[in-house]
């Protein structure tokens, strides 16, 4: 489909899509708008980033405007699920978007806020309600809330729902629409448990599916350190120790940050540089060239000056900070693991980027393998080695570090030659 004037849409709707610079349809889109404009049920096997969000919508809107109906008082025509606040906005602010001018009554329903302005809201009837499962069935308890008169039920993002442990609420929630209604069923993933409760909740459904955004991001192997800010150094060096760091870029996220960290790697003696902004053309293409040949071990890059970067066999990409855009964190670790290879991302968290992770994993929709290093107070002051660059230390700079809370917990030391390094046991993530 190469517009969406083909769908059969509303002319307001085509107007928005217009305004909005939608030219052309995604995948998902081109998929799913035929299937729900007949009115059939479907199954949808897709990320966020692929379109989704416009796929249910445009349908839904399309035939909230060939049928119009006053909004039913205390209720919605439309009610979508999602398992986020941030989601949940988001999908209300499309629909917003999508049904610019046609005056729709849609609100948005999460905890964490009064209830005050969403009994309101939903006292006075609404086109589409937005909701987390959570808060709707608070007001569905007190009941200022009805679900008799739902025509469409979307359950967007359910593999991320069920993690928050959801179902009960979504099968509450179900309970009390009515019967005759059509229903959309979005999700990244399809394990037997999501696939079973799709097949007590749709009828006939149709299936579509597209392939998901970041598939580099499968292939490298992910690790969070939670340390606290002031250890990050060290905590550097320490990993340069291991000899299969051959080729690594460490991101930060500022330009001074940059030039700081590609300095306390070279003073450890781990050939270094950085490469941002403010370096002339002629010293990043040094540097490029010095790290493309292994003269230096380490990249330090900003994410704007890494834009663009091509380089083979990076064997690891380190997160010295997080970035404050989610998307950066694929864009990052997809530097290694270039050309079907694999690789590895580690990513330092201190206590100010938990949000930072969150948001990284909702986007990655995976839980990343973490451990804790936090309070872990590091070694007395190792003399400082200068070492040619480009040549990988046979033995740690420093020693290695314990974590002093873990007062019986003996680092298991491996032998590796005549390097000895302590393998720490992975502890759970701190709640977040
Ligand atoms: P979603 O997967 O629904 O979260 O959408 C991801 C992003 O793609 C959002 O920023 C949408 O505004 C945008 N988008 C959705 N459909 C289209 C389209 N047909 N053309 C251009 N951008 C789109």
């Amino acid at each position: 489909m190469q517009n969406f004037n083909g769908f059969g849409l509303a002319a307001p709707l085509v107007t928005a899509l217009t305004q909005m610079g939608y030219a052309k349809p995604t995948p998902i889109q081109a998929q799913a708008i035929p299937v729900l404009m007949q009115g059939r049920d479907l199954i949808g096997i897709a990320q966020t980033g692929t379109g989704k969000t416009a796929a249910f919508a445009l349908p839904i809107l399309n035939r909230l405007i060939a049928d119009k109906k006053p909004a039913p008082r205390g209720g919605a025509r439309v009610l979508v699920l999602a398992p986020t606040r941030e989601l949940a906005s988001q999908i209300a602010q499309s629909f917003r978007d999508l049904s610019a001018g046609l005056s729709l009554d849609i609100a948005v329903v999460f905890g964490g806020v009064p209830h005050g302005a969403q009994i309101r809201a939903l006292a006075k009837g609404l086109d589409v309600l937005v909701a987390t499962p959570g808060r709707l069935l608070d007001h569905l308890d007190a009941r200022v809330a009805t679900l008799g008169a739902v025509e469409f039920l979307v359950l967007d993002e359910v593999d991320q729902m069920l993690d928050l442990g959801f179902v009960r609420p979504i099968r509450r929630i179900v309970r009390e629409l009515p019967r005759k209604r059509q229903n959309l069923f979005f999700s990244a993933t399809m394990p037997p448990d999501i696939r079973k409760l799709a097949g007590e909740l749709l009828h006939e459904p149709a299936e579509v599916s597209v392939a998901p955004a970041a598939t580099t991001v499968e292939r490298v192997e992910q690790k969070v350190v939670h340390v606290d800010a002031s250890r990050k150094c060290d905590m550097l060096v320490e990993l340069f120790a291991d000899p299969a760091f051959t080729r690594a870029i460490v991101f930060t996220r500022t330009k001074r940050g940059a030039d700081r960290v590609a300095r306390s790697l070279d003073q450890a003696g781990i050939g270094a540089l950085a490469i941002h902004g403010n370096k002339s053309q002629g010293q990043r293409e040094r540097a490029l060239a010095a790290f493309r040949s292994g003269q230096a071990r380490a990249m330090v890059a900003t994410d704007i000056a890494a834009r663009g970067i091509d380089i083979d066999d990076v064997s690891h990409v380190v997160n010295f900070e997080l970035p404050d855009v989610a998307e950066a964190y694929v864009h990052r670790i997809g530097r290694t693991a270039r050309a079907g290879k694999g690789g590895q991302a580690i990513s330092f968290c201190d206590a100010s980027e938990r949000d930072s992770l969150r948001a990284i994993e909702r986007l990655t929709r995976m839980r990343i393998f973490s451990l804790d290093r936090r309070g872990d107070k590091g070694p007395k002051p190792a003399p400082v080695v200068r070492k040619p660059a480009a040549t990988a230390p046979d033995r740690p700079h420093h020693a290695p570090h314990r974590d002093p809370r873990a007062a019986n917990q003996q680092p298991h030391r491996v032998r590796q030659g005549r390097r000895t390094r302590p393998t720490y046991q992975a502890k759970a993530a701190p709640a977040r």
